[in-house]
């Protein structure tokens, strides 16, 4: 892939502007914007009913928003027209963009009654129409970098809740993504088993994959982030390098929900 000047528009990966988002008659998601670099792990923290999943929901399309665009590289997904109204690109370019990102839940979402190896390589071959041999090669080589080599004729209800999730991060790692997303990976996890899964999204940071994660961990957040996005009550209410964010924040929304982390 062509490299240019860090920060030009070439080496925007997803590009979100002006997003709104209502349920009903409640607006949930207030102008939030955000676009992430190639290589670039960015961190999204904030209460509880924030807006953190919808707004990650609004990125992958599982979810409409009214207002604003949505971008995956050249590719122009939801496009801002008359007043802002968001316009929707056709199934083939929504399509496309869903082949672009990965997606790891709280809850794994397995299927349970298919292999781990099935689970891994089952995508692979029916979405992306790959030749089965590499794409079980290829999902043996993902678990294995995920600790899970032996255990590719398992089931899900035979893992630990800590290699399920590593079984889900192989699963969204098969598809080639540019980008993966997380929302809380660690949240159903015991503290042991959130610090096996913790240091794989670490590993993956360290190869420079391009990451956008919902997380409470705190000194997670700040360790492995380039950047951490504070949301309260729908709006980014601060952002900035981690050190910025999280050892000095400069609004008392931050600060208060911070403390509680001390
Ligand atoms: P977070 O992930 O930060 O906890 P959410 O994105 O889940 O926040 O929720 C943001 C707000 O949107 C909350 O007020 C929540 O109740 C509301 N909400 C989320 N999903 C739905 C839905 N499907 N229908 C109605 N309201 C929803
Ligand atoms: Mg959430």
């Amino acid at each position: 892939m062509a490299q240019t000047a860090s920060g030009s528009k070439a080496d925007v990966v997803v590009s979100l502007e002006s997003i709104e988002k209502s349920f009903g008659d409640t607006e949930v998601l207030h102008d939030i914007s955000l676009s992430v670099r190639r290589g670039e792990v960015v961190a999204i923290i904030g209460p509880s009913g924030s807006g953190k999943s919808t707004f990650l929901r609004c990125a992958t399309l599982l979810e409409t928003f009214e207002r604003g665009s949505l971008s995956y590289g050249d590719l122009e997904v939801v496009q801002s027209g008359v007043d802002g109204r968001a316009v929707y690109a056709g199934k083939t370019v929504q399509r496309e963009a869903k082949s672009r990102f990965g997606l790891v839940f709280q809850n794994f979402n397995l299927f349970p009654h298919y292999s781990v190896l099935r689970n891994v390589a089952d995508a692979p071959i029916r979405v992306q129409k790959r030749d089965k041999a590499e794409a079980e090669r290829q999902a043996r080589a993902v678990l294995a970098k995920m600790g899970l080599a032996g255990k590719e004729d398992m089931v899900p209800c035979e893992l630990s809740g800590g290699q399920q999730q590593r079984v889900a991060i192989a699963r969204a790692l098969a598809l080639n993504p540019d980008i993966l997303y997380f929302d809380e990976p660690t949240s159903a996890l015991d503290p042991e088993l959130t610090q096996e899964v913790l240091r794989v999204i670490r590993d993956l940071a360290a190869e420079h994959m391009t990451m956008v994660i919902v997380t409470h961990e705190m000194s997670f957040a700040r360790d492995v982030a380039d950047r951490i996005v504070f949301m309260a009550d729908g709006y980014v209410v601060e952002e900035g390098a981690p050190d910025q964010v999280i050892n000095n924040p400069q609004h008392e929304r931050t600060k208060a929900f911070l403390a509680k982390y001390e």
